[in-house]
This record gives structure tokens, C-alpha cells and sequence, in this order.
């Protein structure tokens, strides 16, 4: 089997990418949300992958990933590596967790971001009216996730909030130390939303980039007695395009809060330094921009041999990413706790992809479909209404 061609289109937030073979097969991957510039990246491996057997993932893989580097790059050659599994498992009638070595568990466990719904504002008790939301979806999420600090509202809207620089916008430009009163106002929060969910389900917080190391320490000892899941992202986070891990050190080092970062980080081979130097007690790599689902599995095994733990980032925040995610998650070593639940939105996606309803969220869990690939296909004719401009082609 040969690919012979290589598409790729926007749709809604999402930028996907089809791969089709000289037997008629396809696969399909997809680009992190709000990343529609992305196509030209995707475009420049099509001359790099043409004629490949889409089977051999990794040698193809060795083609593409040297070309590749933090996002935008990464994530083109991660949404490449997901359509070549896809493709793979339709080719082997297979689901693509049995190429990842088969399931260790039947369900997967999701967590919920809250991070799109709109907070009132920034006070404690709107922070604890929006994780009293998420308690009650149906979904019956037993881990939510909020940001605060520079991952929120805060910096622009607390008065006397930071010494530091607000800029909003472009991936979390603002940074720099808070004042006393803009950590207590973090802590408060913090405090409002672990007392809202009681010890029922589990608190994890999204906070940076955009720390300093002080204040990083200060706040995760201040919270040590709330039991958080983790805190994400206190120094690198989104669109760092580096990974600092000698700092990250420094905090997992001072405090029993659990660190956790890795979201942006391309390849395996640049989470060596956080698995090897003990930097972080979870990583959360995503498939998306660290390179695919194959190196979301390999940083999986590797931290679990150095007694770290697992949560992955939403994966495209899409369908495919979803889909992803699962099929990984469920083939991980026993230092998996959740991935964070892509939202799939807007909610018209339901009505043009088949398969969707197998990997819904029940008692806070999801059960591994068993569909080859990645278990989930376009209702093409449908789909086709919902391609960006200049993309009508994408499903000829
Ligand atoms: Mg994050």
C-alpha cells in the first residue's frame, strides 16, 4: 500500500489532514484548536511522506519528525503520525490500541477543563460556582480542572494583581512576580474551589506560564494541605518553545503539591531531562504537538519508570484527538490518571462523524471502543458543508 495523496482543510477550530492510499483506504489526524495556521506546516511534509507505506509508521515517522520542532512544526507532524495509526489500524482491521500494544484497561478515565466556560469574574466564589457546575455535569467527571494566576483573568482583572507584565493574548505573554495580595487572591480561589468539591472529586489547577520561581514555591505550599491533583504549568506551559527543566526542579523539590508540565514539548527526547532529574512528579505531553500517539506511549512508559505520573493534555481539543487519546490512554502503563477531555465543539461535529457516541463519557469514565483505526468516520456528504473557504476539495 502507497499514499498517493495528502489533504488538508479547517474545520470549525480545527485543522485536519487526510491521508489516502492507492487501495482506496484513508486516515485521518487532526491540529490542536485555533491552530488554522497550520496548514502551510502540514503542507511542506506531503513531498517528504508521498509513496510511503502508510503502515510502517515509524519509518515513515523517521522521515518526517527530524523536520519538525515545537509548535507550529510539531503539531503538523504529530497530526500526520495520528492519520498514519488510523490508517494502519483500517489496514490491519484493527483498533489502533492493539497496534499500541493492546488494552490495559477497558475504561479510561477523562478529566474535565473548565477553562471555555465564562467565569463571572474573578472572584472566589465565581471560581467556586464554576467547579460546582462541573461536579454536576452528566458526565460525572471525578477530576475538574481550573486556571488561575497568569492561566486566567486574574493579571488583568485582580487590582494591585503583579509587579510583572500583563499582556493577554498570543499564547500567554504576561509574566512576572505577584504581589502579596494577587497570591492571596490565587490561594483564595484555590481554597474556594477545593472546599466546593469536597474530597468527591479531585482539584487540579492550570496556572502559567509565567511564574517566578518564588512565588511558584510560595503558592504550592500554601495549597499542600487542599490535596490538589497537581499544578500545571507554573514556569513553561503553551507556546513555551523550551522546557526548562532545572527550574521545574527547584519547585517539585520545596513542596509535596505535585508539579506538572508538557504540554507544548516536542519528541520524547525533550522530556528526558523532567523524567530523568525528577523535575515533575506528572507530565502532560500532548499527542498533538509532542510528535503523535506512539510518543505519548513511549513518555508514558518512560516516567513510569521513574515513579512519574501521566495526564495527557486534550489532544486538538477535537474529535480525532479524542479518539486518540483514548485508544493511547488505554494501552499506558498504571501511572495513567486522566486525560484532559477534548470539547469537541462547535456541537455540529456530532452530526457529520460516525462513531462519535461510542466514546462518550459515563460515570466519569469511557469505554475503549474496539472500531478499526481510530473507530470514528465522516459522513462525507454532510462534513463537506462545513469546510473552511478553499478547502471544498478536501473530501474528493
Ligand atoms: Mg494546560
Amino acid at each position: 500500500m502507497k499514499l498517493i495523496d495528502m489533504k488538508v482543510a479547517t474545520m470549525g477550530h480545527n485543522t485536519l489532514v487526510r491521508l489516502i492510499t492507492d487501495e482506496g483506504l484513508e486516515g485521518y489526524g487532526e491540529i490542536e484548536r485555533n491552530s488554522s495556521y497550520t496548514k502551510p506546516q502540514l503542507l511542506f511534509y506531503q513531498q517528504h511522506i508521498a509513496g510511503e507505506d502508510p503502515t510502517n509508521v515509524e519509518r515513515v515517522m523517521l522521515k518526517i519528525r527530524r523536520l519538525g520542532a515545537f509548535k507550529p512544526w510539531g503539531s503538523a507532524v504529530s497530526a500526520i503520525e495520528m492519520a498514519l495509526w488510523d490508517l494502519a489500524g483500517k489496514a490491519a482491521g484493527l483498533p489502533v490500541h492493539k497496534l499500541m500494544g493492546g488494552k490495559v484497561r477497558d475504561f479510561v478515565r477523562p478529566y474535565s477543563t473548565g477553562g471555555y466556560a465564562p467565569l463571572r469574574d474573578q472572584s472566589p466564589e465565581a471560581y467556586a460556582e464554576i467547579v460546582r457546575g462541573q461536579k454536576a455535569y452528566p458526565e460525572g467527571f471525578t477530576i475538574v480542572k481550573q486556571g488561575v494566576g497568569w492561566h486566567s483573568g486574574m493579571p488583568k482583572e485582580v487590582p494591585n494583581f503583579t509587579y510583572g507584565e500583563v499582556r493577554q493574548g498570543y499564547g500567554h505573554l504576561g509574566k512576572g512576580l505577584l504581589t502579596e495580595q494577587g497570591l492571596d487572591h490565587v490561594v483564595a480561589c484555590i481554597e474556594a474551589m477545593a472546599a466546593e468539591l469536597g474530597d468527591e472529586v479531585g482539584l487540579a489547577i492550570d496556572c502559567g506560564p509565567g511564574w517566578m520561581v518564588p512565588d511558584a514555591i510560595r503558592l504550592a505550599k500554601a495549597v499542600e494541605h487542599l490535596n490538589l491533583m497537581w499544578l500545571e504549568d507554573l514556569i513553561t506551559g503553551d507556546y513555551s518553545p523550551h522546557v526548562t527543566a532545572s527550574v521545574y526542579r527547584e519547585v517539585t523539590q520545596a513542596t509535596s503539591t505535585p508539579i506538572h508540565t508538557g504540554e507544548q514539548i516536542y519528541l520524547r527526547q525533550n522530556f528526558m531531562e523532567l523524567i530523568e532529574g525528577q523535575a515533575v512528579r506528572i507530565v502532560g505531553p500532548d499527542p498533538m504537538d509532542m510528535g503523535g500517539l506512539r510518543e505519548l506511549k513511549w513518555v508514558a512508559e518512560y516516567a513510569d519508570l521513574h515513579g512519574i505520573l501521566m495526564a495527557p493534555h486534550g489532544g486538538g481539543d477535537g474529535v480525532f484527538g479524542l479518539a486518540g487519546l483514548v485508544q493511547t490512554c488505554a494501552a499506558m502503563p498504571q501511572n495513567y490518571i486522566a486525560f484532559e477531555i477534548p470539547q469537541c465543539l462547535p456541537t455540529w461535529w456530532k452530526d457529520i462523524v460516525i462513531g462519535l457516541e461510542a466514546y462518550a463519557v459515563k460515570n466519569g469514565l469511557i469505554e475503549v471502543p474496539d472500531k478499526p483505526g481510530l473507530g470514528i468516520e465522516f459522513i462525507k456528504d454532510k462534513a463537506a458543508g462545513y469546510l473552511g473557504a478553499g478547502d471544498e476539495g478536501f473530501f474528493d
